[in-house]
Order: structure tokens, then sequence, then C-alpha cells
């Protein structure tokens, strides 16, 4: 008998599963919006020119592949920071913020459930908004902590539940771990107004929360990072210590590459060397130390002014593609007499959106029209283009008449 008999077979992965359904599909009109991946205007994968340009900079400086320190490439980590928090941020000024390079935003989300795990002093429970990324409460999970849920997304307005959000964030017991997604929601591409930004910061003061921020989208959502970057700057500038954990899978395209930043705002450089001490032990005996070329790409775009402002240029060019097929979806749906309300299409932001679709059409658009998407009626908006729009809007509008 094999050691491994008793294993039961896993379900497979809710999202990469979508994609294997799509590949099997030989129909030459099958569109697969399941996987969020930025697709170019003739759904290929998108290598930005930035990204080309810093890795030819990188060879012709013929570097060697010696290993990185554990908390990764200084260049890089410095530069994400900055970014994210601004460069006047009184954090990045007074050198008080604690950061490694970690594997993508996913590393970063894990090392983050670690270093509370071991080192947060109050209870260790993290709530995640319903609903979130489907693998966050994995990997908070695994990292050891215990996962509860606030109201974030309302059904009926297809909108957020701004009420249902307050109300669970002040019945949450005082020092709890809250997980916000810094923008561009993932699944359901709605996020709080800057003003709404402003209450529940007040709100987490007030019941001393712990902000945890997701960032996996800054510059995808609006084209734009300072805008994007607005809830973590304002809960920084509110005087709240942060976490954060930084993905640039999607802002440079360098998804395979892994590149990504976990950071903590410390009290000061003391403090700041003490915590990322702690950082290093929790990363040597998971992966010793971070990958090497994507965090070269990336410090070279960021530390290069005009290649910054070249990716700069691309990221807005993706923002805007994605935008103009939410207003051309939105157009065609209203235009065909599909039943419901539609606005929400064009309101959502970032690569998702939640279109309100049952897992009953997302079923009939599979088998019928040989579209893919999410069974929770997720579109990946980057999936859609000029030449298959029309049949997909077409095919939306069936499934609902
Ligand atoms: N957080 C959210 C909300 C995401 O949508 C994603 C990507 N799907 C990630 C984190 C992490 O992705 P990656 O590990 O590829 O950076």
């Amino acid at each position: 008998l094999s050691t491994w008999a008793a294993v039961p077979a896993g379900p497979p992965d809710p999202i990469l599963g979508v994609t294997e359904a799509f590949k099997a599909d030989k129909d030459p009109r099958k569109i697969n919006l399941g996987v969020g991946a930025y697709r170019d205007e003739n759904g290929k994968p998108y290598v930005l020119n930035s990204v080309k340009k810093a890795e030819q900079i990188i060879e012709s400086s013929q570097p060697d592949k010696e290993y990185l320190p554990i908390t990764g490439l200084a260049e890089f980590t410095k530069a994400a920071v900055k970014l994210a928090y601004g460069g006047e941020s009184a954090p990045i000024a007074g050198n008080s913020v604690a950061v490694t390079q970690a594997i993508s935003g996913t590393g970063a989300l894990r090392i983050g459930g670690a270093f509370l795990g071991r080192f947060y002093p109050h209870t260790k429970t993290i709530y995640l908004p319903t609903p979130s990324w489907g693998n966050h409460t994995p990997i908070f999970r695994d990292s050891g902590l215990e996962v509860k849920q606030y109201r974030y997304f309302d059904k009926k307005t297809v909108g957020l539940d701004f009420a249902g959000l307050k109300d669970d964030l002040k019945s949450m017991p005082e020092k709890s771990i809250v997980l916000f997604h810094a923008c561009a929601h993932n699944p359901t591409g709605v996020d709080p107004t800057p003003k709404q930004w402003k209450e529940i910061s007040d709100l987490v003061k007030e019941k001393q929360l712990f902000p945890f921020f997701d960032m996996a989208y800054q510059g995808f959502a609006s084209g734009d990072f300072t805008r994007d970057a607005f809830a973590v700057r304002h809960f920084v500038s509110e005087g709240h210590q942060v976490v954060l954990s930084q993905s640039f899978a999607k802002n440079m395209g360098l998804y395979g590459e892994r590149v990504g930043a976990f950071s903590l705002i410390t009290a000061d450089p003391e403090e700041k060397a003490r915590v990322e001490s702690q950082l290093k032990i929790v990363v040597r005996p998971m992966y010793s130390n971070p990958p090497l070329h994507g965090a070269r790409i990336a410090a070279t775009i960021l530390n290069k002014p005009e290649l910054y402002q070249e990716w700069e240029g691309e990221v807005k060019h993706m923002a805007n593609r994605i935008i103009s097929m939410r207003d051309r979806l939105y157009d065609n749906l209203v235009a065909q007499g599909t039943p419901g309300e539609w606005g929400h299409i064009k309101s959502q932001i970032g690569m998702f959106s939640f279109t309100g679709l049952t897992q009953p059409q997302t079923k009939t658009l599979a088998e019928k029209a040989h579209i893919y998407l999410t069974a929770d009626g997720r579109i990946s908006m980057a999936g859609l283009n000029a030449h298959n729009i029309d049949y997909f809007s077409e095919s939306v509008s069936k499934v609902v008449k």
C-alpha cells in the first residue's frame, strides 16, 4: 500500500479551474474572463515597454546571480515603499518603515500573517471583507490567525454596504486586525470613496483596530498612483501604524516574476531595525531569500526617472483601456434592452467587475457561448476587447432575458 493512499483529492482552484475549462474548449469564439491578468487590444498577454527597456539595461550591465539579502534588494524595497506611502510621508522621511521584499503580493500577505501571528500583542483575529480575494482566507489561516468576516458588498445595490461595514467595525473586539483592499477591491470592483475612507479611518481609531492593507493594484484602478494610494496615505497621515502588502504583478505586468513587498510602520529607526531583524527570522526558514530578476526590473523602473515616466504612461493606458471596455459593455447592454440595472459596470473600478450574473447564468455562458468566468459572476474586464465585446454583450443579454 502506498504511503499516500489515504490522501484525498482536493478541490480544483476556483479561479485557475476556469482557465483549464477555457483551454479545453475548441470554439474560436471562446473568451476567458476568469483570471486576473491584463490582456492587450488583441487579447494577448502584455509585456510593458518599460519592463523590456529595464531588462536591456540590466542585461548590458552583466550582473551576477549571487543571492540577495534575506529581505531582498534594497534599491527595490526603498522605492516600493516610497511609491506606496509617498516620498513626503512622515514615516519615510523619519526612516521608520520596516520592509522586506516578498514573493509578490501573496508572499507579502503570508509574511505579514506570520509576523502578526508571532508578534502582534493582541487578539490574533483578522477580519476580511465579504467577499474577498479567495486566497485571503487560506493565507491567513495557514499563517495561524483566526479569520472572520465583515460586511462589505451589498448584492441588492451591487455596491458598498457602507452601513453594514461600519456596524461590523463597531462591533469587533478592540484591537482586532482588519484587512482592507487599498484600491480596486477584488472581486467586486467596489471601493469606498475618499470620504468613506476617512470615516473608516476614524472608526478604526475609535475601536483601536489594526489596519492591514493589501495593495495589489496601485495605479490599475484609476491610472494614477497617488489617487490609488489615497486610503493607505490617509491612514498613515492619521497616525495609524498600518502594515502593507504590495504586488507589482498587475501594475508592472510582472506576474510570474513574483515581485512584492511587505512593510510596517514603526515608531523610529531603532524599532524599525528590531522589526526587520525579526522579518529576517520569519523569511529565512520559508525560502532563505527572494528572487532576483523581477526585483531588479522593478528597481530599475522605479529609480530611473525616464523609465518611471514611461511606466506611468503604460499603467494609464492599461487602466484607460479597461475603463473604455466598461463604457462599451454598459452601452451595449442598455442598447440591447438587457433587463436589470447595469450602472455598476461603469462605477466599479479596477480589473474586475462583479456583474450580478448568477451561478446558473455563468454555467449557461460557458456551455452555450464558450464564455468562461468564475461562478460568483466576476469578470476580468481586461479579457474584453474590440473584437469580442459585442459577442460578449449579446451573450450576456441573451442569458439574462
Ligand atoms: N491581493 C489581491 C486582492 C489580489 O487580487 C491578488 C492577485 N490576484 C493578490 C493579492 C496577489 O497576487 P500576486 O501574488 O500575484 O501578487
